[in-house]
């Protein structure tokens, strides 16, 4: 759909202005695998971010969009428990860990009594405009977007595996989403799958591992998985790309024996405790 022009050129300087101003917001870096996107198909692409190799730059309004879905996943958590009783949302968020730490995910909070009863489900909102909701609406999450639907796995599975607060076993998930176009909502109940959750276990242990990038799961730059991959150029044209993130994760010094990091700097060899940091000897790796 084509833009319309505004009348008001001040108007239009300011609205640079504040896109440019969104873009200045210091990054953070990436302090494990993430459960929210381990699902994504490509190992690759998993490995680049945990690694923190520097992604694609993104423009001002799409970072301010992100952010305004934040606000609205938060607002959800309200209205749900003007309804229901949700136990650690907000500051008190349930973190879940494996792997040396370096596996990690933080679900939206526990709501109790969907069915009338004592039940205690995994809380998981998500916002999106109106053509993806639409999707999620018609098809249901797992065919929808398959990172939502493993993180909902990983959630339930550690949280019965970890007995994380007393919560022996919750092998169900209430996804929702709202609808950032008309305040929609799409709710749906999802089964914990064993299966899914362990290959996702087993999927981050790979990326952790792994000395050097995993194979490519795009064949060609313009295949459609690619297309949109903020570490495209990385993957297809690294000759082209200079990292500014200066962390262990893109040093030519660090080396992975199992699940754990290690300085290999002749004049300070260590273990590494705190992934996404760097020091001033960093150099860079040469990766395939
Ligand atoms: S560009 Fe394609 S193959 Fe490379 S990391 Fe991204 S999704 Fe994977
Ligand atoms: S030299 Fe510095 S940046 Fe490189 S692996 Fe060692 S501690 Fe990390």
């Amino acid at each position: 759909m084509a833009e319309i022009e505004t009348i008001d050129p001040v108007g239009d300087r300011i609205k640079c202005e504040i896109f440019e101003a969104a873009t200045r917001q210091p990054r953070r870096t990436s302090r494990s695998v993430s459960m929210s996107t381990i699902g994504h198909p490509c190992e690759r692409q998993a490995w680049y971010r945990f690694r923190n190799f520097d992604s694609l730059p993104m423009d001002g309004r799409v970072l301010l969009l992100f952010t305004v879905g934040d606000v609205i996943e938060d607002l959800a958590v309200k209205w749900l428990s003007n309804r229901y009783t949700i136990a650690h949302a907000g500051t008190d968020q349930m973190m879940f860990e494996d792997h040396g730490g370096l596996f990690r995910g933080y679900a939206d909070g526990i709501i109790h009594g969907v069915m009338g009863g004592d039940e205690r489900w995994i809380l998981e909102i998500k916002s999106a405009g109106a053509s993806s909701f639409r999707k999620f609406k018609a098809n249901g999450v797992e065919a929808s977007k398959i990172e939502y639907y493993v993180q909902l796995q990983c959630y339930m599975g550690y949280a019965s595996l970890q007995c994380y607060m007393g919560y022996a076993s919750l092998d169900k998930a209430l996804f929702v989403m709202v609808n950032k176009d008309n305040s929609d909502l799409y709710c749906e109940c999802v089964q914990f799958q064993p299966g899914v959750f362990y290959e996702a276990k087993q999927k981050a242990a790979r990326v952790i591992r792994s000395q050097s990038p995993p194979d490519r799961t795009g064949v060609k730059k313009s295949d459609p998985i690619c297309k949109f991959c903020d570490y495209k150029s990385w993957c297809w044209d690294k000759n082209m790309m200079v990292q500014y993130t200066k962390t262990c994760g893109s040093c030519k010094y660090l080396l992975v024996n199992n699940l754990t990091m290690w300085c290999d700097h002749p004049d300070h060899p260590f273990l590494i405790d705190k992934w996404g940091q760097g020091c001033d000897d960093w150099e860079e790796m040469d990766h395939a």
